[in-house]
């Protein structure tokens, strides 16, 4: 038989056939702990071997077990460790892979909590930062020193979906014995392989897309099974940050629609982008799927599904997205991103350098260009697009 499609894959990938009785679904294991017995497992993770048999949760349980091997054929890896949130996945990369001493460098454009993470706790802990433009690949090879141990880039990058060259990246980064870790949850495994293209590591927020449903936090590391081992047994044991077995069953069941909301986000994004574009009050709109986006060429060429995320600057700033919260019907005013539901949110440019970015004079003057005095950030949901149009049309209205 040949590999199925992704869209296969999502709804059967690492499930087993039930016999006669048994239910479709998946079960939520909701239980701490597993019978043992003195011969099965050591008390400490240490001893923890591949096919340790189920102990105690924290450690692994069969429902996020079933949740990170379909997470694990779907974007071509051969292992994953879920967490209880995205955040929870890249703190448990970051600090298995660096100690005081290390560097690390960080593209400039990234989800703003990883930007604090990165500024404030790594660099409390001993380890520098030096934050570079992940647009351009030779930025971040004139940022890696000798001390550098990691990469990490988001692509599209939260909020103004910058797109980096994630194969070029990884070779700068290898050609110096660096690692590279993609944060691909905006495009999804559907719009984006980062480890096919060189990268060491990708992380999910599973909050968003992957979930789609706006009710469960979770994330995702995916890489070699070496490395997935080492994770496990180290910061997921010892930093705790596991996810709930229903927020796994939430996930997996997000997983199933995947690839028919990616397709439908994208046809969405598409229609709204444009409208965006022509609309007199919009300076600029930033969606990869755009022939106007910077990184267009780029886009089309590494990503399968262009996502459903759009920023755009308008005149009116924080004016502006008091009357967009007011007049909006159908997009609701609100974080997070990637929900069936459609969401927008302004980030104020002062604010993010002020409290999130720590960014060089150049690339703080590059990002103002960009994203002006403030990014509207929309996440398009599953509405008719028609109908999104509308709720904009009336809402951006004089
Ligand atoms: N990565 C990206 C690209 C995000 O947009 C977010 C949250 O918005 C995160 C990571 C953090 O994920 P979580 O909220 O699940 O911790």
């Amino acid at each position: 038989m040949k590999t199925p499609a992704p869209s296969t894959q999502a709804l059967h990938g690492a499930a087993t056939r039930g016999e006669v009785g048994e239910p479709l679904s998946p079960s939520v294991v909701a239980s701490t702990s597993f019978y043992s017995h003195p011969d099965a497992a050591g008390f400490s993770a240490n001893e923890m071997g591949e096919s340790a048999p189920y102990f105690y949760t924290r450690w692994g349980n069969p429902t996020i077990d079933l949740l990170e091997k379909r997470l694990a054929i779907l974007e071509h890896a051969e292992a994953a460790v879920c967490f209880a949130s995205g955040m929870a996945a890249t703190s448990a990369l970051f600090l298995s892979l660096l100690k005081a001493g290390d560097h690390l460098v960080l593209a400039n454009v990234c989800y703003a909590g990883v930007a604090e993470l990165a500024q404030e706790t790594l660099t409390r802990l001993g380890i520098s930062v030096t934050t570079a433009d992940a647009t351009k690949p030779e930025r971040i090879a004139a940022a890696i020193t000798p001390q550098t141990r990691l990469v990490h880039i988001e692509t599209p990058g939260n909020p103004i979906f910058c797109v980096a060259d994630v194969e070029a990246i990884a070779r700068v980064a290898h050609e110096r014995g660096v690692r590279l870790s993609v944060d691909s949850t905006i495009a999804t495994p559907l719009g984006l392989r980062p480890l096919e293209l060189g990268a060491d590591f990708v992380i999910h927020s599973l909050t968003k897309y992957a979930c789609g449903h706006g009710d469960a936090l979770g994330g995702a590391v995916l890489g070699c099974t070496e490395d997935m081992n080492e994770l496990r047994k180290g910061p997921l044991v010892h930093l705790g940050a596991s996810l709930h077995p229903m927020a796994a069953w939430l996930i997996l069941r997000g997983l199933e629609t995947l690839p028919a909301r990616m397709a439908l986000h994208q046809a969405n994004a598409a229609r709204v982008a444009e409208f965006l574009e022509s609309h007199p009050r919009v300076h600029h709109a930033y969606w990869p799927g755009l022939s106007s986006h910077p990184q267009h060429e780029l886009a089309r060429r590494q990503m399968k599904n262009f996502s459903g995320m759009i920023a755009f600057t308008a005149s009116g700033g924080v004016a502006l997205a008091r009357q967009l919260a007011d007049r909006m019907r159908l997009i609701s005013y609100a974080v997070s991103l990637g929900k069936t539901k459609s969401l927008l949110f302004y980030i104020p440019t002062d604010d993010l350098l002020r409290t999130s970015y720590r960014l060089s004079e150049d690339d703080a003057r590059a990002f103002r260009e960009t994203a002006g005095e403030g990014i509207f950030r929309l996440s398009v949901g599953l509405e008719d697009a028609e109908d999104l149009i509308e709720d904009l049309r009336q809402a951006l209205a004089d």
